[in-house]
């Protein structure tokens, strides 16, 4: 079958790849779409060291091709939305509504390709860039079968992410301010997840004017080139801004931006030995600075919700997609994203 494999020099679309069967409580997916989300990129450039051979792709949607012993909560034939997430499900960690934070989630990529005789690791337990993939049964969400895949697809990185970080980590409140630092993929989410939360002023920060007209359909009720203009908007700061760029001085931007009890949060992904620095008495008066992974998610419920939310015309899926390439065509894929052309390019299998 097809796949997109990085082998540490070069991505390479491939014809000859295999995906094993799916195990006690696993999923075969058979993917219909994918977007190319920033992560896959940097694994490429290595800011996200992963092992390799590997296939790309983290944000995928596709129809159960089959399940393994113990599935019971999807057949073949749904549709599903896939996460990223490979909780367990039994640790303390999960019982407490914190999948994200599954110590036995990270760090233990599995190889369930094979090229030949050469096994091939699964990039963050997804590898939506293959026609096929295995994935664990909490990491398969149904989605009405009236969602277009293509747009289903967004949901498990890009949506999750996004939104999730306003309103599972932020937890922006009914009249609160809100500054996005960059509109890509996700603040393009999070522009939509501050307008679901009722956030009163949106402002967007993005250095290309181009990305005006996107952003204020996303949510911004306000749109500036540079941050520069921000306190002119907002004279005593924001309660909550986002840096989805992954530049420190971006990070330091926020820091500086953020009105008393205010939030900076962190969604960009600078090189993974970036440091950034603050004056100490910038965060006193109760400022904070939050990490958050994978925007605090509960996939099974939170994919379902942005589903639902799609259907109801409150969340917008169809206007993130602004490419459509069949996965052999990866490489205009990859030239729209560096170019920063488009908010998501979905590869369809
Ligand atoms: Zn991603
Ligand atoms: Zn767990």
């Amino acid at each position: 079958m097809r796949g997109v494999v990085f082998d540490g020099r070069r991505v390479e679309v491939v014809d000859d790849l295999v995906v094993r069967e799916p195990g006690p409580g696993e999923v075969l997916v058979a993917v219909a779409a994918a977007g190319l989300c920033h992560s896959d990129l940097s694994v490429v450039d290595g800011t996200i060291p992963f092992p390799v051979p590997v296939v790309l792709g983290h944000e995928g949607a596709g129809v159960v091709a089959a399940v393994g012993p113990g599935v019971t909560h999807v057949a073949p034939g749904d549709h599903v939305a896939l996460s990223t997430l490979a909780s367990c499900g039994t640790c303390a960690e999960c019982d407490r509504g914190r999948p994200t934070m599954c110590r036995r989630a990270i760090g233990r990529p599995a190889r369930p390709f094979t090229r030949g005789a050469e096994p091939v690791y699964q990039f963050a337990a997804n590898s939506a860039f293959a026609e096929r993939t295995v994935v664990k049964a909490v990491q398969a969400v149904r989605v009405p079968e009236d969602i277009p895949l293509t747009s289903a697809a967004l949901i498990g990185c890009a949506v999750l992410t996004g939104v999730g970080a306003v309103l599972n980590r932020a937890r922006v409140d009914r009249g609160d301010s809100v500054v996005v630092l960059g509109t890509g993929g996700i603040g393009l989410n999070v522009l939509q997840g501050a307008r679901l939360a009722g956030a009163l002023r949106i402002v967007a920060v993005d250095a290309n004017p181009a990305k005006e007209e996107a952003a204020r359909r996303f949510g911004a009720t306000d749109f500036l080139t540079s941050a520069d203009g921000v306190r002119e908007l907002l004279p005593t700061g924001a309660d909550h801004v986002f840096e989805c760029v992954g530049r420190v001085e971006l990070i330091r931007r926020a820091v500086d931006l953020l009105d008393r009890r205010g939030q900076a949060v962190l969604l960009g992904v600078p090189p993974a030995t970036a440091e950034a620095s603050f004056p100490v008495s910038a965060l006193y008066l109760d400022k904070s600075i939050l990490g958050c992974r994978y925007g605090s998610a509960r996939p099974q419920r939170d994919i379902a919700l942005y589903a639902e939310l799609y259907r109801r015309g409150r969340l917008l899926l169809d206007e993130l997609v602004t490419a459509v390439h069949p996965v052999e065509d990866f490489e205009k894929a990859r030239a729209d994203a560096e170019a920063g052309r488009v908010a998501r390019a979905v590869l369809t299998f």
